[in-house]
């Protein structure tokens, strides 16, 4: 069987060539080849032997996830929808701005933690994604996004400038498939992106929090929604398993060796659930020891949710209380709504093990 060398970090490259009798250090050129010059063909690696080439062609493949169907927004917004297999497919959204490109990456297919005003979690879930479906959402993009593979690494030809994990899934029920495709972002060899330009953004599962702080520190969000428990057990329904008092310690251990010094706090605005002043007033309380900002996010719709977006009066209204505070809050703006590429929006194609779906929700939150 050949071997997918997408799915391998430096260290596992290195193991692989010393299994196929090669030298560890020719990883280092594999991995350049590979992430950083795009090429999916060892025909074209030119600074390998000759030999190397047709063995390597012989025993691995360079293979991300096929591209099903790729669409531009008005505003530049571009979102591809994958296939890894068995009639599944996800999303990936790059959303350009004036001084970053941004890649939002997705960590599974679907999602068993069915937060109630998300679109992938209302899919169910099917499995975890590999390293190489993670990381090829990065390598397709790249190459997407220029029209001939690079030819040089340096920052001023990096499109993808920044990467979240907040694409579909939750990203550290993925741990180290995620953790490995981090270590590839960061890696000076792949894409050498900076710990604080790739942004890990969970519903607040607290033992994996601990574990990406000792593992792989990159930066962190975390998604809120609520100023309390009751709320947060409705619309988190992860909270029932790490209250928010748990959740906020782990945070306040996690900015001990962060790489920016405050957390992102995410708070999708729904209409009459919890944006009210005093829902921002009770905020203001409750993360009062944490160094944070905010990024309140207006709701998308989507079929079925039976939820409406905040009106951007009280979307204001409410930015005033926590910037009364001393908060910075950011609003997201909508990007790539004609093609529902908005936070919240991404659906993919998710064949829902119900079953198992319910069984992995069941275990989660025992
Ligand atoms: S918001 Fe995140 S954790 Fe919650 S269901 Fe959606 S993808 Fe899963």
């Amino acid at each position: 069987m050949v071997t997918n060398l997408l799915n391998y970090d430096a260290k596992s490259l290195a193991d692989f060539c010393v299994e196929i009798g090669e030298k560890p250090f020719r990883s280092k050129q594999l991995l350049r080849w590979i992430h950083q010059f795009g090429i999916s063909e060892f025909s074209g690696m030119s600074d390998l032997a000759k030999g190397l080439r047709e063995k390597l062609a012989t025993l691995a493949i360079i293979e991300p996830p096929q591209i099903i169907s790729d669409h531009v927004a008005m505003d530049g917004t571009r979102k591809w929808l994958l296939s890894v297999g068995a009639g599944n497919g996800i999303e990936t959204v790059f959303i350009p701005e004036a001084n970053r490109g941004t890649l939002c990456v997705s960590s599974q297919v679907g999602c068993a933690l069915a937060c109630t005003f998300c679109s992938t979690g209302k899919q169910g879930f099917n499995r975890n994604l590999t390293v190489a479906e993670i990381i090829g959402q990065l390598w397709l993009a790249n190459r997407a996004l220029r029209d001939n593979p690079r030819v040089a690494a340096n920052d001023s030809d990096r499109v993808v400038s920044n990467v979240v994990m907040m694409g579909m899934g939750e990203p550290l029920a993925n741990f180290e498939n995620v953790v490995t495709a981090l270590d590839l972002m960061l890696d000076d060899h792949a894409y050498g992106l900076s710990r604080r330009r790739v942004t890990v953004s969970t519903s607040g599962l607290v033992p994996a929090m601990d574990r990406l702080r000792e593992r792989c520190p990159v930066a962190l969000a975390v998604s809120l929604h609520a100023p309390n428990d009751d709320l947060r057990d409705q619309l988190v329904p992860i909270n029932k398993k790490y209250p928010i008092k748990e959740l906020l310690a782990a945070c306040l251990r996690y900015l001990s060796v962060a790489p920016r010094d405050f957390i992102t706090f995410e708070y999708v605005m729904l209409d009459g659930i919890n944006d009210s002043v005093v829902h921002a007033r009770e905020l203001v309380k409750l993360v009062q020891d944490i160094p944070c900002k905010f990024n309140l996010i207006p709701f998308n719709s989507f079929p079925g949710s039976g939820l409406k977006r905040s009106s951007p009066e009280a979307i204001a209204v409410f930015r005033e209380q926590l910037m009364q505070a001393g908060y910075v809050v950011t609003i997201r703006k909508t990007r790539g709504d004609d093609i529902a590429a908005a936070c919240g929006q991404l659906a993919g194609q998710v064949k829902d093990k119900t079953r198992r779906s319910t069984c992995v929700r069941a275990e989660i939150l025992s």
